[in-house]
């Protein structure tokens, strides 16, 4: 009878990527981000994420990139890092929780809970500035507990983001914005796209 739980996925960067482009998480052009600034690559994770299997699949391979490390549980900035940190924590086997902002600060609600000592995988789905997880460390580390690492599914923050533990993230993306007077995208007259426009 075949197992129910695929075997441990190692996902290359570029497979990452392709997985991504094929599902229109990763896009090229000329995009009005919701920051209002433009950029010529659109990424939005949730769009590959809102596929089970896929999910589960980039789960296990990030899960993969901290085999050896002892964790305990794993633990996603809401709320983007809410599926990722699930299906991390599914492939390691271990519990997933997520922190949320309360009053401006990131907390565990819901009755999750850190004991002192636990050692805690931290998981975003893109790392930008970093900030949320930052607070995310902070917060855990005020509770007794020990961030032994970082994953995301993307770091777009140029290889600049340090949290002061291993930071593995699948992929790398640059995603260089501009302000509208300054984008050479709009200067070359190419129509711009509005991500989720779209959709009905
Ligand atoms: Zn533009």
């Amino acid at each position: 009878m075949p197992s129910r739980k695929p075997a441990p996925e190692k996902l290359s960067p570029k497979e990452v990527l392709e997985l991504f482009e094929q599902k229109g998480a990763l896009l090229s052009g000329h995009f009005l981000l919701t920051s209002g600034l433009h950029s010529e690559r659109y990424l939005q994770c949730a769009i590959v994420l809102q596929y089970p299997q896929l999910a589960e699949r980039l789960g296990s391979a990030l899960a993969q990139r901290f085999s050896g490390v002892k964790i305990d549980c794993v633990v996603g900035p809401a709320i983007g890092g809410i599926v990722i940190a699930h299906e991390v924590a599914r492939a390691l086997g271990v519990r997933a929780m997520f922190m949320e902002r309360e009053s401006g600060s990131m907390t565990l609600r819901r009755g999750f809970m850190v004991t002192e000592g636990d050692r805690i995988l931290v998981v975003e789905d893109v790392t930008t500035t970093g900030g949320s997880v930052k607070e995310v460390i902070s917060t855990l580390g005020n509770a007794g507990a020990s961030v032994v690492g970082v994953g995301a599914l993307i770091d777009r923050s140029g290889g600049k983001v340090e949290f002061g533990v291993p930071f593995k993230p699948l992929a790398r993306v640059q995603v260089t914005t501009f302000s509208k007077e300054a984008c050479p995208l709009c200067r070359r007259g190419i129509s711009l796209y509005k991500p989720g426009s779209r959709k009905a």
